[in-house]
């Protein structure tokens, strides 16, 4: 299936997209997020095509921070995590990398780190209402001071928060969010960070010095009915495969496991070489967008581990070995995903191995 099925990265898309997030932002900073094996899009190979132009990489965990830096990557590296475990920080120490310190257990950590090490730069996670990681407003001036305090820690510390729903321009929580970060850092020095993508796109007065963007840099948006393409951003995988068989079947006749689809009446049903067993999602229902050549074909019945089945009533040119495309140049990731209710950067992080990654 491999021979069939794959990943295209388009280098030149993520370049343009940095660009043009750098130009949203400026006169802020970007920290180029590159999580979860850069969204799925392999993380060498984006760190690599980022690497003249990306001022700064955010990771979440410090192994990404490690492979960066083995790869030869110099600039600042964010473990948006932090360390997980005490042995990490020595280890952050060596390789140069920003910690983000969202916890008490982190706290005594670093207390015991030695500056003759190097000093680790570190940035206060606050919980200004997300409530996943960071410190309670309350507790922010007293850990800033005690981290400023620390032999092993850069006294210039970083001030981040993370938000719950930016992706709802104008809407209130994050309103709420960005009024109490700025009111628990008031007084307090260090460079500032708040926006992700789509709080780049929509709340101007959180880009504070720092922003951090994934999806964008991958012409992702988890803006509600809105593709990346829609805010001048190229989407940097397209994921395709071939047409392997083309089937007439009968009007009634129930298509793939468990029927879950019957032909309305006599009709031509493709067949295509993607399954979940490459990261396409089962979960994708009868109705999802499929490009077939230049044709916009529907999935019918169920997702099984090798193939799909299609609609190709609409496409009837199509012809066995045909290019698929499920997502990407031609077709937004955000026009499948809701129909797997999921969003589009579920899908570019699902890719299994057997999935051929190419670059163009
Ligand atoms: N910052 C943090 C702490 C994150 O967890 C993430 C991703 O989930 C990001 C920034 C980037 O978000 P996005 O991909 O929406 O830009």
């Amino acid at each position: 299936m491999s021979r069939t099925t794959v990943a295209t990265i388009h280098l030149g898309a993520l370049r343009h997209n940095l660009a043009r997030i750098k130009a949203m932002a400026a006169p802020a900073k970007v920290m180029a997020v590159v999580k979860a094996d850069a969204y799925g899009h392999g993380l060498e190979r984006v760190a690599r095509a980022l690497d003249a132009e990306a001022e700064c990489f955010a990771v979440a965990a410090l192994g990404d921070g490690l492979r960066l830096r083995a790869a030869g990557h110099r600039q600042r590296i964010v473990v948006l995590s932090g360390p997980d475990q005490p042995g990490d920080i020595a280890e952050m120490q060596r390789l140069g990398l920003d910690a983000a310190i969202h916890h008490e257990a982190q706290l005594t950590w670093l207390a015991e780190a030695s500056a003759r090490r190097g000093r680790l730069r570190a940035w206060l996670k606050v919980d200004s209402g997300m409530h996943r990681l960071g410190f309670a407003p309350e507790r922010v001036p007293e850990v800033h001071a005690r981290l400023v305090a620390m032999p092993g820690v850069d006294p210039g510390i970083g001030l981040l928060t993370h938000f719950a729903e930016s992706e709802v321009f104008d809407g209130e929580v994050t309103r709420a969010q960005i009024a109490r970060f700025n009111e628990v850092i008031r007084g307090l020095d260090g460079p500032r960070s708040l926006s992700n993508s789509a709080a780049v796109l929509g709340w101007p007065e959180a880009r504070a010095d720092w922003v951090r963007t994934g999806g964008l840099l991958y012409g992702l948006s988890v803006v509600d009915g809105k593709s990346g393409a829609d805010f001048g951003f190229r989407p940097a995988m397209t994921l395709s495969t071939r047409l392997i068989a083309i089937n007439r079947i009968g009007k009634g006749e129930r298509i793939g496991y468990n029927g879950t689809w019957i032909c309305p009446e006599d009709m031509p049903v493709g067949v295509a070489a993607i399954g979940y067993g490459d990261g396409y999602p089962r979960s994708a229902a009868s109705g999802t967008p499929v490009l077939v050549g230049d044709a916009r074909v529907p999935l019918i019945g169920r997702v099984s581990m090798d193939l799909v089945t299609l609609d190709l009533r609409t496409a009837p040119q199509a012809k066995v070995g045909d290019r698929v495309t499920l997502w990407g140049e031609g077709l937004p990731a955000e026009a499948v995903a809701p129909h797997a209710c999921t969003i589009s950067y579920d899908l570019t992080c699902g890719m299994t191995r057997r999935v051929l990654f190419v670059e163009d």
